[in-house]
């Protein structure tokens, strides 16, 4: 284990207690839904449950992978429960959101992906709670053909999100059985297939990346025609993950940000507590508002 460095002050965490967040808390037990608020033990739960804004892993809580960041356990995933996508509609429904956010674990252990399960869940909520905008955050489809991406467009999400995570040198440390370049290319795939899909990704900062490799990656993303841009503070879930290399201040972050911006993206969060679905909603629903 590598001594932790201390959380500065600006990594603040609330208290989750609010009558809101108990409301939420009910509906994602009622309806044995995983979230990845939970399993990654994400800092802003107490804030986003209060809102009602939760967000949906699907397809199970192990994973064929194992990146140095995550806090979900590594290994052997349950069979596909077909009665998933309609517990996770019901669910939308019942909190009553302007817009959702789904992931999975990455199932490499499946010939498609988990492409068809995504493309239910997409459908399921539109039926269910058609006025529900929907934004995915995908596996990368590694060892799959094509049409696992073509059948998760083909359901017509609002948002295609896959990260990025880090910067290419780190990805070997960082996100191993993952390429750079095949995740690049997905993003850019999702554009050519639908361009009425908006696509985002996200970067941690904090894990051993240089100033000038964020700003090559946010080059590389919108040479793929990616929409939108997240970049947070990598924290450490355990002490037996990948250890924080430093905290990026908010200055620098801020300047992340105006970066970005000028590089195109039509939708930049770069905050220390950022998380690629955090305010989700409130961003895509100003976006359209313009
Ligand atoms: Fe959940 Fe995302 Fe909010 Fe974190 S930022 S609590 S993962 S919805
Ligand atoms: Fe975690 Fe996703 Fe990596 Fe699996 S693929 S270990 S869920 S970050």
């Amino acid at each position: 284990d590598t001594p932790r460095l201390r959380k500065p002050d600006w990594i603040r965490v609330k208290a989750p207690a609010s009558p809101g967040y108990k409301a939420t808390r009910d509906v994602v037990r009622e309806h044995r839904l995983t979230t990845v608020c939970e399993e990654a033990g994400c800092p802003n739960v107490g804030e986003c449950w209060a809102q009602g804004h939760a967000t949906m892993m699907i397809m199970g809580e192990i994973c064929t992978r194992g990146c140095t960041f995550c806090n979900v356990a590594t290994g052997r995933p349950d069979a596909l429960d077909v009665f998933e996508p309609g517990r996770v509609a019901d669910a939308v429904q019942k909190l009553g959101l302007n817009h959702v956010v789904i992931t999975s674990v990455d199932r490499d252990d499946l010939e498609d992906g988990g492409a068809a399960h995504f493309a239910q869940t997409i459908r399921a909520i539109r039926h269910r709670a058609p006025g529900t905008t929907i934004e995915i955050l995908t596996p990368d489809f590694l060892r799959c053909g094509p049409e696992a991406l073509e059948t998760v467009v083909a359901a017509k999400p609002d948002v295609f999100n896959h990260n990025l995570e880090t910067v290419p040198a780190l990805y070997t440390e960082v996100r191993p059985g993952a390429r750079y370049f095949h995740s690049l290319r997905l993003l850019q795939r999702v554009k050519e297939l639908d361009p009425a899909i908006f696509t985002k990704s996200g970067l941690m900062v904090g894990l051993g990346e240089t100033r000038p490799q964020v700003l090559q990656v946010m080059d590389d993303m919108r040479s793929a025609d990616v929409d939108f841009l997240t970049i947070g503070q990598y924290l450490q879930p355990t002490s037996k993950h990948h250890a924080v290399d430093r905290y990026v201040t908010p200055e620098e972050f801020a300047a992340y940000e105006k970066a970005a911006w000028g590089k195109g993206f039509l939708m930049v969060s770069a905050t220390p507590l950022t998380r690629s679905s955090y305010h989700a909603g409130e961003d895509f629903e100003r976006l359209r508002e313009n």
